[in-house]
């Protein structure tokens, strides 16, 4: 398996290479040289465990892996760091399948990837030779952060560094980035949104200067942003691992397609997705749902894909893992629908680059292979109407992010009438953003983020994840606060 850069660059990468790289020099993204098919037959898989599914569709795509090498990855990852069953749960509520991905240390969907990357990365350095340190750089809108920071804590031979938004995270998001242990890590409140954030770090990477002095000091850059494959991969897992238990449980028929709802912004977690089905998985629909920031679902419904400020406004909402316009991933689902056209990918990402949109109406296979999706949005007081009624009428508790995927797969229904059997992706705990659900669920104001989280509990007689316990008795560790242009130099200081 060679992974293909989406600009265009004639260098191709093992799975090794590429996780250690991160980005593409060209500042392509990475994609498989084509989509391995599914490594087995789903019937044989119905007993499986997840961590059985998750070595088998890893090794598809890290065939420079050894079986032992990969079991080392697997059994460092999903261990009794996660708390659900197996790994992930699935469960049922109002007809919907929610896939419960937030188990994990940091109780959000990213673990279910950041477990696995620094496992991924370390062997992948082994296996190259590389001696040289390797410095993480992430920008997160959130969620990406904590799990990335927990992921390479204390993990020898790397630093990381992690930007957030100011004030575009929740309370109990930014408590946990910025109260975390490990000598190698580092944290920033940067002084804008996580576009600006995202886009800086990608600046970063590709800064020749900045790159010089690292190599003069042996550090080598890597990321783990869903830029990164290692990050994406894993997560093609899950999906094809909740396609195993929809048969298992008799949902659906073998062979028979569901429909997959996914809560969108940089679009890494709906492209595994797209990827699983890619691999064997049936699927029928995948609804892309997007909160008030939804230049994605315009992007669906048009083939115009148009952030100029004129069009619309950045908006801070009570999702703010989805608080993004530059969705990065949604480059890789270009290229593999336009026919891998490097030319074609360059221009559109040139005319976002410099003009702040592009069309892509001039490409008939892209059109065409967008019919898969189906674009949606939810604002703010329907996700917290969401999240109400779920829980008043169906005792299932929803954090704010999978009430927007929620909403809008109800509005799906509504308009197609599709009733093909729905897998959501759950994507976070409600107690990350307390506040907000507590409003949901008609609980009087809370004096801060973590009397939410208590009274949330006390309220709905559901656990508080273990990570999220005591948040405001931990030592605060990363005070600092840096402006977009300050970046470059923050990092070179440390
Ligand atoms: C990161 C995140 C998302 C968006 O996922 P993408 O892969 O960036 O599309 C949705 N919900 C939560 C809770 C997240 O942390």
């Amino acid at each position: 398996m060679l992974y293909v850069s989406t600009r265009g660059s004639l260098n191709k990468k093992t799975g090794a290479q590429a996780v250690i790289q991160g980005i593409a020099e060209d500042k392509g993204l990475y994609v498989p040289a084509s989509i391995p098919k599914l490594p087995f037959k789903v019937e044989d898989m119905l007993d499986a465990s997840y961590k059985e599914i998750a070595k088998k569709i890893l090794l598809c795509y890290f065939d420079d892996f050894t079986e032992e090498e990969m079991d080392y990855c697997v059994n460092g990852a999903y261990d009794s760091k996660f708390t659900a069953s197996d790994v992930c749960e699935l469960k049922e509520a109002d007809g919907v399948h929610f896939l419960e991905l937030y188990h994990g240390k940091t109780a959000a969907f990213k673990d279910m990837a950041l477990s696995i990357l620094p496992y991924l990365l370390t062997t992948s350095m082994k296996k190259e030779g590389v001696t040289d340190k390797v410095l993480i750089l992430t920008a997160t809108s959130g969620d990406t952060g904590k799990a990335a920071l927990e992921g390479f804590s204390d993990v020898p031979g790397t630093e990381i560094i992690v930007f957030y938004p100011d004030g575009g995270v929740s309370q109990v998001q930014r408590q946990q980035m910025i109260t975390t242990t490990g000598a190698n890590t580092h944290v920033y409140a940067v002084k804008g949104n996580f576009d600006d954030c995202q886009t800086e770090v990608k600046k970063i990477f590709n800064d020749p200067e900045i790159k010089a002095a690292l190599k003069e000091r042996e550090i080598i850059f890597s990321s783990a942003n869903s830029i990164n494959i290692g990050r994406l991969v894993p997560q093609v897992a899950y999906y094809v691992y909740s396609y195993v238990k929809m048969v298992a449980r008799g949902v659906v028929k073998n062979g028979e397609p569901i429909n997959i709802v996914v809560p969108t912004g940089n679009f890494g977690n709906i492209l595994a997705g797209y990827m699983a089905m890619k691999m064997g998985i049936p699927v029928n629909r995948f609804i892309c749902a997007s909160n008030d920031n939804k230049v994605l679902t315009d992007f669906i419904k048009t083939g115009l894909y148009d952030i100029r400020p004129e069009t619309r406004d950045f908006m801070l909402t009570n999702s703010p893992s989805m608080d993004i316009l530059i969705s990065s991933n949604l480059e890789r689902l270009l290229f593999m629908l336009n026919g891998r056209d490097s030319d074609q990918l360059n221009e559109w990402m040139y005319s976002l680059e410099n003009l702040g949109f592009y069309t892509v109406l001039d490409s008939e296979s892209l059109t065409e292979g967008m019919k898969a999706f189906w674009g949606g949005y939810c604002v703010e007081a329907d996700t917290i109407k969401a999240i109400g009624d779920m829980w008043k009428e169906h005792g299932y508790l929803m954090d704010t992010h999978t009430g927007v995927a929620y909403k809008v797969y109800k509005d799906y229904v509504k308009e197609t009438g599709d009733e093909t059997p729905a897998v959501l992706a759950s994507t976070a705990s409600a107690f990350k953003f307390a506040e907000a659900v507590g409003d949901a669920l008609g609980l009087p104001k809370a004096a801060d983020g973590f009397r939410a989280v208590e009274n949330l509990e006390k309220a709905t007689g559901v656990q508080v994840p273990y990570g999220l316990k005591d948040l405001d008795k931990k030592e605060i560790r990363h005070s600092g606060v840096v402006t977009i242009d300050e970046m470059p130099r923050t990092v070179l200081g440390i």
